[in-house]
């Protein structure tokens, strides 16, 4: 079809119709000096029960100072890309921490972990070759798949057995690579990680683990997802993190043995060719890491409130999904009525928003909600309140 003014026109009266038009909040400010909880949005006073600072770090007086006294050093931009003139000292310094805090041999700094995930699956995964990915994957490891133009397929959610079925009727003359999330996106749930590496090792396939809502929140020290089921980098061979979440900052990594890093940062264009991420931003991170391992209090707080949350959301009758992690979706399951309970929920003082397809499965939208170890008792009990309020009052306009 020919691209016109009224193709754009419809396009975007087509998301509106369908209540899948998306928009953007800006935030004002914050109410509170080190937490990244209360925020001033449109006016509103909110509790932002939607962001993925789990460990409450994005506003850390110890991170901001590094992040700050690193741009006196270092100024706001690395000026190149790495292979050129920008890889620096924090950088170098990071990417040793990431890998003994991962226990790989190697790591290797991106700018986002969408990035990184194109990065991996590229590098690893040629034409022909056989890429099965969790069918709710996350969209940057599906798109990896799609851009080195592999025999892309997905698999049922969370069903290792699915993987093996997949692998075993795909052509065996080409690698195969496996990838899933850690801690899926929307929904909280766990990858079947043993399974998977189990069937990966079976059928000489590599495993590729996204656990960018694992690392720091999940696992006896917060090592993640493979640490929470006593796995290892044999198991696992390609680790993602992403620094955007619970370490409070921004960027990402892959963590892999010498080999599978020097390949990544001798062939990925989203690595090569790319400016480096800002020292500052690096020193921040590594300043969050060391507060990460320092402090085990706040996972243990992150994780506390997300048992009182379900407890009460259960006995509210909320409609839970299977989770653990801090991310606990409320299924509604309509566009429209996602939108209209986040509505609600805004208006009560709370930050939910409504979660529509194409991110999740159509006739699955649902409100993400995520606990902070910055939140309090109170907020919590206060948000189970209005979304029983919420989910309820819908419920019975319908
Ligand atoms: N992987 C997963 C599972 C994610 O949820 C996200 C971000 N939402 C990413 C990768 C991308 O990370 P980044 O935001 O750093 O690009």
């Amino acid at each position: 079809m020919k691209r016109n003014r009224q193709t754009l026109e419809s396009a975007l009266r087509d998301l509106e119709r369908q209540h899948l038009k998306r928009s953007r909040r800006t935030v004002d400010a914050f109410i509170d000096a080190d937490s990244a909880t209360g925020v001033i949005v449109d006016g509103h006073k909110l509790v932002n029960f939607c962001s993925n600072d789990y460990l409450g770090l994005s506003r850390h007086p110890k991170i901001v100072a590094a992040m700050s006294d690193a741009a006196r050093r270092y100024g706001s931009g690395s000026g190149a890309s790495h292979l050129v003139t920008g890889h620096g000292v924090e950088h170098e310094a990071l990417e040793r921490e990431l890998a003994a805090f991962t226990g790989r041999e190697r790591a290797l700094l991106f700018s986002t972990g969408y990035m990184a995930n194109l990065a991996a699956i590229t590098t690893f995964a040629d034409r022909n070759d056989q890429v099965l990915l969790d069918r709710l994957s996350h969209a940057s490891l599906i798109d990896g798949g799609l851009l080195a133009k592999a025999n892309l397929r997905r698999f049922a959610h969370a069903d290792a057995k699915a993987a093996a079925h997949e692998i075993e009727n795909g052509d065996s003359s080409h690698g195969v690579i496996v990838g899933t999330d850690g801690v899926f996106s929307m929904d909280g749930d766990l990858a079947p990680l043993p399974e998977l590496a189990a069937i990966a090792k079976a059928h000489e396939a590599w495993l590729l683990v996204d656990d960018a809502h694992g690392l720091g929140v999940i696992g006896p020290t917060g090592r993640g997802t493979v640490e929470h089921f006593g796995l290892n980098a044999d198991d696992v061979p390609i680790l993602i993190g992403t620094l955007g979440k619970a370490f409070g900052s921004f960027g990402a990594f892959v963590a892999g043995d010498h080999d599978v890093i020097e390949l990544l940062l001798q062939r990925a264009r989203s690595y090569i060719y790319t400016t480096a991420l800002p020292q500052p931003v690096a020193a921040a991170t590594r300043a969050a890491l060391e507060i990460i391992e320092r402090e085990a209090w706040r996972r243990e707080r992150v994780l506390s409130l997300t048992q009182r949350f379900r407890a009460a959301a259960k006995d509210a009758g909320l409609p839970l999904g299977d989770s653990i992690t801090p991310i606990q979706p409320i299924l509604i399951g309509d566009s429209e009525a996602a939108l209209i309970t986040s509505r609600k929920l805004f208006d009560a003082g709370f930050w939910v928003a409504a979660i529509r397809p194409p991110t999740v499965p159509r006739g699955s939208a649902r409100l993400r909600v995520t606990l902070s170890a910055a939140h309090t008792e109170a907020q919590v009990d206060a948000l189970i309140e209005a979304l029983h309020q919420a989910v309820s009052v819908r419920a019975a306009a319908l």
